[in-house]
């Protein structure tokens, strides 16, 4: 069988050549994943953070049972259905302000995409034809699609081959001190007529490297965006529901974004599912007795009723069980268990926000060595650049949250 293994499958960020065999997962549970031989491995990432509940959560496994006898899929357009209406309602709900404008889509990246798209035809339709260009920041991540990678960090790696072939967009440090906040502000009157939306992920930055800042930078934004006619676009597909110890993480800034995207833990990680959520003066932006003033977007399986099902489940559970408290304790055991990894001469920096806890090293100098190390303790923790990171399911029990830290500690010292 590992022989054939790569016969047809390419996998995603992987240099086959020279890549480890990947292990083949036959079953999931709660925080487990169970191989094909049997073993268990504590899973330390919950699937890119997505399945927030832990899987194979049996609520959501029996929505989506029911949904699937009565109707897998329908097309959107012309069409709408309950699983999606009930979704969209619990969302807006939840969100604060007039977020209330829900498009469904199946990516995280897809909904980035609408998301500037919104914003640049948003001032389009209001006859501002120069405003078409979107200011993210380093450090960002927002998608692998051509046109979210024009708006990543431009050096961190991952996209820095393509750079010559993405539109140019503006990309800034996060205005997160005084002088960097003079020089965002001058930055912006020379720009703004250009610019359509500010887009930031709130209080983390995850994928370019999780990196944390303060609300205060966001209250910052908001007060710039206003000033200067500019939508800002809060990307919350890692943060959101949940993550960072509050629903939202714009919760935690006590502002509204224009827009606000959401994917990852947005079905429970269940089923592919995106949102991106519009104030409801940027939807009345699109209202006209212009066909063209329509939103230009229609992904084939948006409004998926199997993936809304899944959505609408995920929420429920969020009323069920007390995940903010779960998210606390979570945080609190990171603290105190990854502490210990700062006094170990590799470690340049531990960190820790809600159900994220970082181990920040000087290099890794063998990332693949790491992960065997890892797997080998029977944990899945996957590395990245110079970034350990957990990001557990909020039911994690804390036994099993103590076997990860301990075995990052254990691996890292030696
Ligand atoms: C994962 C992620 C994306 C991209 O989502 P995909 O579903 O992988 O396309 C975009 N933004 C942020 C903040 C993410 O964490």
């Amino acid at each position: 069988m590992s022989q054939s293994i790569f016969k047809n499958i390419w996998l995603p960020y992987t240099q086959m050549q020279t890549c480890n065999t990947p292990i083949i997962v036959e079953q999931t549970q709660g925080s487990r994943i169970i191989l094909k031989d049997g073993t268990e491995l504590i899973d330390g990432i919950a699937s890119w953070w997505t399945a927030c509940h832990g899987y194979n959560h049996p609520y959501i496994a029996d929505q989506v049972k029911s949904q699937l006898e009565k109707m897998p899929h329908i097309m959107f357009g012309g069409i709408v259905h309950e699983p999606a209406l009930m979704l969209a309602e619990k969302l807006s709900n939840l969100l604060p302000g007039s977020l209330n404008k829900v498009f469904f889509t199946e990516s995280g990246s897809v909904s980035v995409e609408v998301a500037m798209k919104m914003a640049i035809q948003f001032w389009l339709n209001h006859n501002q034809l120069n405003k078409t260009k979107i200011l993210s920041f380093y450090g960002g991540y927002h998608g692998d699609t051509l046109a979210t990678m024009a708006v990543c960090d431009p050096d961190e790696g991952m996209h820095s081959l393509f750079k010559e072939v993405l539109p140019k967009q503006y990309i800034s440090a996060l205005p997160s001190t005084l002088e960097l906040q003079k020089y965002f502000v001058n930055f912006l009157e020379h720009h703004h007529h250009e610019i359509a939306a500010i887009l930031v992920e709130p209080l983390v930055q995850g994928a370019g490297g999780m990196l944390f800042h303060e609300p205060e930078v966001l209250s910052f934004l908001r007060k710039q965006a206003d000033h200067y006619d500019i939508l800002l676009i809060f990307d919350e597909i890692f943060t959101g529901l949940g993550r960072t110890g509050s629903l939202f993480a714009c919760n935690q800034a006590e502002i509204i974004p224009d827009i606000i995207t959401l994917s990852k833990a947005l079905s429970g990680g269940t089923m592919p599912l995106a949102a991106t959520i519009a104030q409801d003066h940027v939807y009345n932006g699109f209202l006209s007795d212009q066909d063209t003033h329509a939103l230009m977007h229609g992904p084939t399986f948006m409004a998926n009723p199997l993936a809304c099902a899944c959505g609408n489940a995920s929420l429920d559970l969020f009323n069920n069980y007390d995940w903010f408290g779960n998210v606390r304790s979570i945080e609190s055991q990171l603290q105190q268990e990854l502490a210990p990894c700062q006094q170990l001469d590799q470690v340049k920096n531990v960190r820790v926000k809600g159900a994220i806890g970082v181990v920040e090293l000087y290099k890794i100098t063998n990332i693949n060595l790491l992960k065997q190390q890892f797997l080998a303790q029977h944990v899945w923790i996957r590395p990245f650049r110079n970034i350990i990171y957990l990001t557990p399911a909020f039911t994690i029990s804390s036994s099993e949250l103590s076997h990860l830290t301990q075995t990052i500690y254990k691996v890292l010292a030696g």
